[in-house]
């Protein structure tokens, strides 16, 4: 296969260019939003992420990977019409967050995997946007019991269909390295697989031990800076570029247009005045000229903007 899920159709590998590789569009728990018409203003959220996608794309960025699970609120419609407005090809994922809920105890395995296949095989939510990425998640318990069984999951729906995982992980527990045993075991192979949120770490020795597993990692939180100032997050990058790893790295932001973790007040004071530049538009505008200023090659950059996103997303079978 040489096409890519994208929320409106699938689309040719060569269509992709410029991808930030983890994002959020819409992230709201779909309980208290269908309870509570205030719990998030929808329409204020939608037209926040068409500004924030068209400025990226006024930077050259063509093609944005939402990372939102199911139960962190992934919707579809939302992602629909933000990709329509804004010009920008949005690749949707299916697959679940860490966060234990009451009915994972009881569903095997295979019987999760079978109802998250729809994403990929149908559509989600009954339009003709298939999911292009499978989520899964790691946090700082690591791989709990119930954590196994969702990075199983996430691994056998890539088996099924084809399409490449991507991660969350706690770098200061190192939890990619668990993920990892995990998608071992079950057979996946590691090209196939992007460790989000490794651009967090200073250490060299945890980022080599898994890209000599062949995964790809995720520098993918540029902007959150109480998480790793941007200078480290450049040097970290430049340092693994200069031992070979250019192919094996992608870029992005983690942003979040809209985020019900926090009321909107404190989340809007928090985008603003705590991590101002955590935007879809800081990689694009700011952080390419930051890498080239650390010696970083045009080749090495395009690789990391362009060629491994489209490596990675190409579905393997
Ligand atoms: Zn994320």
């Amino acid at each position: 296969m040489t096409k890519i899920n994208t929320v409106l159709g699938s689309i040719e590998v060569e269509e992709l260019g410029f991808t930030l590789m983890h994002e959020h569009i819409f992230n709201a728990n779909w309980a208290m939003r269908s309870v509570f018409g205030n719990w998030v203003d929808k329409e204020a959220g939608i037209n926040k992420a068409v500004g924030h996608l068209k400025a990226a794309r006024d930077l050259g960025v063509t093609s944005l990977l939402d990372a939102t699970p199911i139960n962190l609120g992934r919707d579809v419609h939302i992602l629909k019409e933000v990709s329509e407005r804004s010009e920008v090809h949005v690749i949707a994922a299916t697959g679940l967050y860490y966060n234990h809920e009451p009915w994972m105890t009881n569903w095997e395995i295979d019987r999760l995997v079978d109802v998250l296949l729809q994403d990929i095989v149908q559509g989600i939510q009954g339009t003709n946007g298939k999911a292009g990425v499978i989520k899964c998640a790691t946090d700082t318990d690591g791989v709990t019991p119930e954590n196994e069984k969702l990075l199983r999951v996430a691994a056998r729906l890539h088996l099924a269909s084809g399409i490449p995982i991507t991660t969350h992980t706690d770098v200061n527990e190192k939890t990619g390295l668990g993920q990892i045993e995990i998608f071992e075991d079950e057979g996946v192979d590691l090209n196939h697989v992007i460790i989000g949120h490794s651009g967090d770490s200073e250490d060299l020795g945890y980022l080599e031990d898994m890209l000599n597993k062949n995964v790809t990692i995720g520098m993918d939180r540029f902007g959150l800076d109480m998480m790793l100032e941007t200078e480290k997050r450049v040097s970290v990058i430049s340092e693994l570029c200069a031992r070979g790893w250019a192919e094996q790295m992608v870029l992005s932001h983690d942003a979040c247009c809209v985020m019900d973790w926090f009321p909107a007040d404190t989340f809007a004071m928090m985008s603003s005045q705590i991590a101002p530049n955590w935007n879809f538009s800081f990689v694009p505008g700011q952080v390419i000229g930051l890498l080239q200023e650390a010696g970083i090659s045009e080749d090495q950059i395009r690789a990391m903007t362009h060629g491994n996103p489209a490596r990675c997303l190409l579905p393997s079978k």
